[in-house]
Parts: C-alpha cells; sequence; structure tokens
C-alpha cells in the first residue's frame, strides 16, 4: 500500500517538477545576456502546482490510511460482538456448560449449571468436577472418556451425578478438548443436559413392564415384590424401599422386600406387632392410613428403635398401607432415606402406584395361593379316602401300572390281592355307621402294619380293600402275608365300649402268573376273593 502512495506520488509530482526545469532553461536562454538568472511568475505557477500535487497525495495517503483503521476498528467491534453473543448464548443456554483446565479443574461454570447442581461458579471454581460424583456411575465411563480427551478426541456419554442437595440426577454430556494454534489442548469444554425426567420415565416403563411380565408369568410373590422395590430404588437411587406384609391374624409385619435395608435391621423388623409407635410401618399397617416421618430421630413413633435406626443409618420413612381390594390392609410399602427428608408431591404418588401394584401382586398371589390349595384339595380327595387315608381306585390304578412295568423290567414277582370284609353291615346295623367307620379305621390301619412300606394298601370301595405286594417270591409268600392280614383282622376290635369280632375274605393273583395287563390281574383277583366267600370266608384263596 505504502508503495502505491509513493508511486502516485511520483506520478503527479514528476510531471510538475519536469515542466518546472524546462521553463527554467526556456527562461535561462532567452535572457542569456543579463547577468542574473530570471525567476518569472510561471515558475511559481509551476512550483505551486507541485505542492498542490503534493497534497493532494498526502490527502489520498491519509484518507486510504483512515478508511483501513476505520475498517479495522469494525471487524474489532463485529468480533466483540459475536463474542457477547456468543457468552450470551452460553450464559442463557438451558445445558449447563463447563470449562476446565488440563489439570481437569473448573474455569467456568455458567448459570444452568448452578440452577442444576446447586453449586455457584464461586463454590466449583479450582476443584475438580468430581464434586459431583455420586459413585453410581460405572468406573469404565469415565476411563473411556479420559482416554478419548487424552488422545484428542471427543467424548459423549451419561453420568449419574449427585447434585449439592444430595439428589441423583442423569446428565447427558458432551466432552470436547480446545487446542490451541500450535495443536495443544489447553483446555476441555463440557457441554451438558439434565436427563433425569427422561431416564426416570424410560426406566419406570421398563420396571412396569417387568413387574407386569412377573406377575403374568405367575412368578413367586417375593420375586415380584423385589422388582417392584428395585423398579422405585433404580429410578430413585438415593431412596431404599421395603416391602411388609400383614401376618393372617393382621397382627405382625413380616418381611416382603427389603434388599437395601441392613440384614440386622431387617431381623428386627420381621414380626414387628402393629400399633401407633411401632414405627412408621406398624403405625401405617395398624391405622390403615400414610405415615410421614421426614426425621425418625426425633419422631415419637420411632422412639422405641432409636438405636437400630442410628445403627442403620435412616433418617426418614414415609410408608403407604397398601389395600386389597376389599379395603383390608396386606401390608406397607415404605420408603427410606439415611437423611431427614419431606416427600415432593411427586414422592407421594411414587409411594401410592408403588402400594397399588404391591396389593395387585400380593392378591394375586393369595387367589393363585388358594386355587393352588383347593386344586390340592381336590386332588387328594380324589386320590386318597378321606376316611381311612389310604389311596382310592384311581390312586390304585397308577400305581398298579407302575408296579407292573417294574417288575417286568427287574423280573419280579407281584402280588395282587384282593379283601372284603365279611358281614359288615351288620356292624353299622347293630353298633351305627359311625363305629363302622370307626372299624374300617382300625381296619387299614391294622392292613398297614402287616405289610412292607413299600407295599400298597388301597380302599376301593366300602368295606373293599386291595394290596399290592412288590417283590414276592412266589404264591405261597403272597399266601402267608394274606394269613396274617387275616389273623390281624381276626383279633377283636374295641371301639365306643364295645367288642366286636370280624374277618375277611382275600383272593390273590400273581404276577406274571395269573395275569400280565391289569385288568386280567384285577380280574382274577376278584374271582379269587370270591371264591373265598363262596367257600366260607373268613380265608384266603389264590387263583
Ligand atoms: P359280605 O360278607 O358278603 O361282604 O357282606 P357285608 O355285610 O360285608 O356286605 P357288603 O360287603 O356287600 O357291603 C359292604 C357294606 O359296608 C355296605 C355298607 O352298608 C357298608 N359301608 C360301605 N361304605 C361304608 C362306610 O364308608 N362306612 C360304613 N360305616 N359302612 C360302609
Ligand atoms: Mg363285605
Amino acid at each position: 500500500m505504502k508503495k502505491n502512495v509513493y508511486w502516485l506520488y511520483l506520478f503527479f509530482t514528476f510531471p510538475s517538477l519536469f515542466s518546472l526545469g524546462v521553463h527554467a532553461n526556456a527562461n535561462l536562454t532567452a535572457n542569456s545576456s543579463s547577468a542574473m538568472p530570471i525567476v518569472s511568475d510561471a515558475y511559481f505557477s509551476m512550483v505551486a502546482d507541485a505542492l498542490l500535487g503534493l497534497a493532494i497525495i498526502l490527502a489520498i495517503y491519509f484518507f486510504c490510511r483512515n478508511r483501513r483503521l476505520t475498517r479495522r476498528l469494525e471487524k474489532s467491534r463485529q468480533q466483540e460482538d459475536q463474542l457477547r453473543t456468543l457468552y450470551a448464548a452460553i450464559d442463557q443456554s438451558p445445558a449447563s456448560v463447563v470449562i476446565a483446565g488440563l489439570d481437569a479443574n473448573i474455569r467456568y461454570v455458567n448459570p444452568s449449571f448452578t440452577e442444576i447442581t446447586g453449586y455457584s461458579l464461586h463454590e466449583v471454581m479450582g476443584h475438580n468436577p468430581s464434586v459431583l460424583h455420586s459413585g453410581l456411575t460405572s468406573p469404565d465411563v469415565y476411563d473411556e472418556m479420559w482416554h478419548k480427551l487424552t488422545h484428542g478426541e471427543s467424548w459423549s456419554g451419561e453420568f449419574i451425578n449427585r447434585r449439592k442437595n444430595g439428589e441423583v440426577y442423569w446428565e447427558q454430556a458432551h466432552i470436547s478438548p480446545v487446542f490451541n494454534d500450535d495443536g495443544e489442548v489447553t483446555q476441555y469444554v463440557a457441554v451438558k443436559l439434565d436427563i433425569t425426567d427422561r431416564k426416570r420415565r424410560e426406566q419406570h416403563e421398563q420396571a412396569h413392564n417387568r413387574v407386569l411380565e412377573l406377575l403374568s408369568k405367575g412368578a413367586p410373590l417375593d420375586k415380584i415384590l423385589l422388582a417392584i422395590v428395585k423398579s422405585v430404588e433404580t429410578e430413585y437411587p438415593e431412596m431404599m424401599c421395603s416391602i411388609l406384609l400383614l401376618d393372617k391374624e393382621g397382627k405382625h409385619l413380616l418381611t416382603g422386600a427389603t434388599p437395601s435395608l441392613p440384614d440386622f435391621y431387617n431381623e428386627a423388623i420381621n414380626g414387628i406387632e402393629i400399633g401407633i409407635g411401632a414405627g412408621s410401618c406398624g403405625t401405617a399397617a395398624f391405622t390403615g392410613k400414610r405415615v410421614i416421618v421426614e426425621d425418625i430421630a426425633t419422631h415419637p413413633y420411632w422412639a422405641a428403635y432409636r438405636e437400630l435406626t442410628t445403627l442403620a443409618g435412616l433418617g426418614a420413612c414415609w410408608s403407604e398401607p397398601i389395600y386389597g381390594s376389599a379395603d383390608k390392609v396386606l401390608g406397607t410399602f415404605a420408603i427410606y432415606h439415611h437423611d431427614r427428608h419431606s416427600p415432593k408431591p411427586e414422592d407421594i404418588k411414587l409411594i401410592e402406584a408403588s402400594a397399588n401394584l404391591a396389593a395387585i401382586a400380593i392378591e394375586r398371589y393369595h387367589a393363585v395361593e388358594a386355587l393352588r390349595q383347593s386344586e390340592e384339595k381336590h386332588r387328594r380327595l380324589a386320590h386318597y379316602d378321606v376316611l381311612t387315608g389310604l389311596p382310592t381306585r384311581v390312586l390304585f390304578s397308577d400305581r398298579l401300572k407302575q408296579a407292573m412295568r417294574s417288575a417286568k423290567r427287574n423280573k419280579k414277582n407281584l402280588a395282587l390281592m384282593f379283601l372284603d370284609l365279611d358281614k359288615f353291615k351288620p356292624v353299622n346295623d347293630t353298633f351305627g355307621h359311625a363305629v363302622g367307620d370307626r372299624l374300617l379305621k382300625e381296619v387299614a390301619s391294622r392292613m398297614l402294619g402287616c405289610v412292607r412300606e413299600s407295599d400298597t394298601v388301597c380302599r376301593i370301595g366300602g368295606d373293599e380293600f386291595v394290596i399290592l405286594l412288590h417283590d414276592v417270591a412266589d404264591a405261597e409268600s403272597a399266601f402267608n402275608v394274606a394269613e396274617k392280614i387275616r389273623q390281624a383282622l381276626n383279633q377283636p376290635f374295641k371301639l365306643a365300649g364295645h367288642q366286636m369280632n370280624i374277618s375277611c375274605s382275600i383272593g390273590i393273583a400273581l404276577y406274571p402268573e395269573n395275569g400280565v395287563d391289569e385288568r386280567t390281574l384285577t380280574k382274577n383277583a376278584d374271582m379269587a376273593m370270591y371264591r373265598a366267600k363262596e367257600n366260607g370266608r373268613d380265608q384266603a384263596q389264590v387263583f
């Protein structure tokens, strides 16, 4: 630029000086006769022209210079505006922004950081961002982050951090290294978004679905209750939950699911008698009303458990009664905190929803349990005789099939005996049906005393029984057992102050000798028994 100005100067001044020289020469030549050189008006005019040219050049030069300076000033003003805009954007950004030096110590945080974490710039300035650590972020996350940053790369990921007030929150973070002109990292910039609400919603949905899945699969109650507790604790890691169940008498609380409370505490609470002053849960179960204890250390409901709660490090306990559909208290759902804590409206909603879910699980469990017991009862009724407790015809058929399969496999003999009491009707007629029943029970017990434990005695009708002897050597051995039974039943019975004598007729059929299928074997044993009856009763007959 300077060069251009010189050229301009020469361009304007050279012609003037040239013409000045020419004129001067001409004047000297014209006045050669005179002794003194003559300086004409034209000469002055030429000098004036040259000076004018010079002035113009200088004016142009300063004009250009001024314009350059103005432009430079304008540019710097624009840059300043841009910086101000950027600063305003960072300052007003809903994302929290943290700038840290190479030593990772904080140099700047924006107002959103303060709003989200509760820490002011002054409080964190010069400190490591680890002041936010909750201990809930996997160490792998930090390892991966530092690996990338120390290699000059950006990192994106999630942190579970803790606010100044102790609350746990989730952050989506993007951290980048900042380079200088020489390509060296000078600081780190982190832009982070509070994603706690989204995370909680997602986790709540997942946990809720898991509980419903367990419910629909008919999982055991303790597993479902544990899933309910875990769902809340995952969503709110600072909370410890407990589900206690009211016992059948409705007087004591038993452990349902309390995975995060210390074992010694759970053991001490298990079986606690409900009543006013029996902690938050005992009182809630007793009154049927929600009990919010914000400070365990001073609340009268916890006075009797002060030592226990201090040892367990419990500060607050909010308990909600779990109601069944019949407006009956089934148990309690409680949320504990380590420090004194007041519930927010969303905490109350959470505790209500969890108690409702627990109610569904408990009621469903009770319904399933009742159904199982009723099925079991019906199964027992079908398979076992109510009066004597012996297997019935249904179970006998199964046992016989099994015994035949096993005898075939092991090449052993089986003996099947049909036994019918002789003249039993008169017992009923003489002493009454109830005495007849007692006699049948006593008969069953005597028969069981005559066989091995592995043998089977069944009642298949009024006074009809079958006995299955496993692994008998031959017909004679079977006959001996039958005789033993017959003689046992021949012994007088003393019932209800009466003495009575009865006898029995027994028919014996052997497997495989007298039949290799169920139908043939039973038919032949039955036939042998009728022969014993026909032959005068009180005897055993082999088919
Ligand atoms: P038999 O010598 O020919 O066998 O004559 P019985 O008198 O024993 O009569 P039978 O075997 O034909 O009939 C069995 C009787 O047992 C019929 C019924 O009155 C009686 N009985 C059937 N079930 C019960 C019961 O559960 N309790 C009592 N007390 N009696 C029963
Ligand atoms: Mg009979």
